[in-house]
């Protein structure tokens, strides 16, 4: 028996997306002007598809988007230069750091260099800080997308039980780091891990159960608890989904199993996946804002 209610991450994408949209109008009004430069090293076809629905969704709303091809045998110091070139152009108000980068290169040192207040992607060690100081503006897109996602079930966080399963640091530990920002309404997050013990006895008690593993159906239904809310941040696309499932993507869970148990699930596609644009599309604005701040 079909049981969950599933959460429309699409839905609420364009809501968020046409209140951003009036929000630039008024920004603009102030001389705030929104300027995205998306910095790709050499041609990866993946990234490509992926920079221009970047493109599409900011100009959609009237943010300004450049892509800034470089080449792949680009070295650290010219690179470290173009982006101190961006960092001090005060049109640009956000950067993107398209990865991955060439082996030849040290992502964590490239990404550093970006200055905090135009890391729109929240992977800056300042704004990684932020977080855990719970002042942060900006966290990583999917990491809010997850939690914009379960806050649109109206449930009361407080006092619950989470679960996170995986602990990168762009999407399981800012979860769980957000979760606890905001102290009078906390939940209480566990963070499961490939080497977590036991990981059924976490997520059977869990009331909440946010997933991003990147395992097609690691979740099944009986390490659901009844009435759980269950997040699926995972994507796992074909030839994989395809082959096994006969869907050209899946999620970490078991959706079928999950939706008789749960009371509000997060489907794939259509939940976190474009919730996580709008939320790219709100830490944008968001530093355009603060610009001159930090
Ligand atoms: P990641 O960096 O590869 O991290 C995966 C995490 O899962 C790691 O912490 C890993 O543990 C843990 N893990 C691996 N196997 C496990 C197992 N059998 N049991 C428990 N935990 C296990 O991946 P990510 O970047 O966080 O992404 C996770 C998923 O979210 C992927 O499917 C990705 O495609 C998806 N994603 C979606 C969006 C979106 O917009 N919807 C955005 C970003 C990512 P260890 O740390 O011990 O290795």
């Amino acid at each position: 028996m079909e049981r969950a209610v599933v959460l429309d991450g699409r839905a609420l994408a364009v809501k968020i997306k046409k209140s951003l949209k009036q929000e630039l109008i008024s920004l603009k009004q102030k001389g705030v002007i929104p300027s995205v430069v998306a910095i790709q090293v050499g041609k990866d076809a993946a990234s490509y598809v992926y920079l221009k629905q970047q493109k599409k969704s900011c100009e959609e709303i009237g943010i300004t988007y450049e892509l800034k091809e470089l080449p792949q045998n680009i070295s650290e110091k010219d690179l470290l230069k173009e982006i101190e070139k961006i960092n001090s152009d005060t049109k640009v108000t956000g950067i993107i750091l398209q990865m991955p980068l060439p082996k030849a290169l040290d992502a964590r040192k490239i990404q550093i260099a970006i200055a905090p207040r135009k890391d729109i992607e929240g992977v800056h060690p300042y704004n990684m800080g932020m977080l855990v100081y719970g002042t942060s503006k900006i966290a990583p897109p999917t990491a809010e997308a997850a939690i914009e996602l379960l806050k649109s079930s109206g449930v009361e966080l407080k006092g619950k039980e989470v679960t996170i399963v995986g602990r990168s640091a762009i999407v399981g530990k800012p979860i769980a780091l957000l979760l606890l920002k905001n102290k009078p309404t906390s939940p209480t997050p566990t963070i499961c891990h490939s080497v977590t013990k036991d990981m059924a006895f976490h997520t059977k008690r869990a009331d909440i159960l946010i997933v991003a593993v990147g395992k097609a159906h690691l979740i099944k239904g009986d390490m659901i608890k009844k009435g759980a809310i269950v997040i699926d941040v995972g994507i796992n696309p074909a030839p994989e989904a395809l082959k096994r499932f006969g869907k050209k993507i899946v999620g970490d869970v078991d959706f079928d199993e999950a939706k008789k148990l749960a009371s509000f699930i997060s489907p794939v596609p259509g939940g976190v996946g474009p919730l996580t644009v709008a939320m790219f599309l709100r830490n944008i604005v968001e530093c355009s804002k603060n610009i001159d701040k930090i």
